[in-house]
């Protein structure tokens, strides 16, 4: 597919905010090439440089924003994410004070990764398939300003691997034009995202950008080919997000699937997949819960324009 615009990594934000002016505007249905930067914004070029050197106020920018005609307040943008292209080098980290193993590690640690013809190579002895996402990708919130560091009802930060090559997200809007921005890209993110970073890269991608007018979830939820996955973030507290992202799959077979709040709760409880998208405390970062609600044959699609 040939996008018809093109949105360099200069253009990005550091917060999704209720002020943020767009970049591009697009129609809806608008194909756009998207270059992000990895999330240390290129500070980090060798295994010498680590948490310690960094600016830490150059980490998580995102690529945008991009603004999408008619969408307002009470719409959905879908974003289909058609290609991620990683580039050829990506970093991973320990950073002191982050995550589950941290007190097994004496030094702040850098490891630089390969990534070339769909493999991840770690070492001579650890190579594995890449499974490029983006981490970042939200709109404006309904008020103030959200470091891209952050998750919440609007996107932003929620580090779900789910959010890859041939899924689309779609995004409550909740400021004229939605201001949607990406950034974040993993060539690999395991779930949990335990040490705080993936395989952090820069790349471009190609994401196609849809309106949906007068529905919208509560939280993203990203669509694959055989499920929805919603969402539901918290600062700090895991129940909170899992408890969220079990609300939202509830709403959605309740209001778009005409479930019972009942046979929700139990289609829910026998056939889908509670999970953890990223829980790398202790940090300062959040957590983020999903969902796996499987799609039925009966009720394929629910988010569509009606
Ligand atoms: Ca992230
Ligand atoms: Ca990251």
């Amino acid at each position: 597919m040939t996008p018809t615009t093109r949105i360099s990594r200069d253009q990005h934000v550091w917060s999704f905010s209720e002020n943020n002016e767009p970049a591009v505007t697009v129609q809806p249905g608008a194909v756009i090439e998207i270059e992000t930067w990895d999330c240390f914004t290129g500070q980090v070029t060798s295994e010498a440089d680590t948490s310690a050197s960094l600016d830490l106020t150059r980490v998580n920018s995102a690529t945008g924003p991009i603004g999408v005609l008619g969408a307002e307040p009470g719409d959905m943008i879908s974003v289909s994410i058609l290609d991620i292209r990683p580039e050829r080098r990506g970093v991973a980290m320990c950073i002191p004070g982050w995550g589950q193993l941290i007190e097994h590690v004496t030094a702040p640690t850098t490891r630089i990764f390969r990534v070339e013809d769909g493999m991840v190579t770690m070492n001579e002895r650890v190579t594995f398939p890449a499974k490029p996402m983006y981490g970042v990708i939200g709109v404006s919130p309904a008020a103030g300003d959200i470091e891209t560091f952050a998750a919440g009802r609007h996107g932003g930060n929620l580090d779900d691997r789910m959010n890859a090559t041939g899924a689309t997200v779609h995004l409550p809007v909740f400021q004229s034009g939605a201001q949607l921005a990406i950034g974040d890209m993993h060539a690999s993110m395991g779930d949990g995202e335990i040490s705080g970073t993936g395989v952090e890269i820069g790349g471009t991608g190609l994401i196609r950008v849809d309106l949906i007018k007068n529905k919208a979830s509560r939280w993203p939820v990203t669509e694959t080919a055989d499920s929805f996955y919603t969402h539901g973030t918290s600062a700090e507290d895991i129940d909170e997000a899992l408890n969220a992202a079990c609300e939202e799959a509830l709403r959605l077979l309740v209001d778009e699937w005409a479930f019972s709040p009942e046979d929700a709760f139990i289609y829910l409880s026998v056939a889908a997949d509670l999970g953890i998208a990223a829980y790398y405390h202790p940090s300062p970062g959040c957590v983020s819960a999903r969902m796996r609600v499987p799609k039925l044959t009966s009720h394929p699609s629910p988010f569509r324009a009606t």
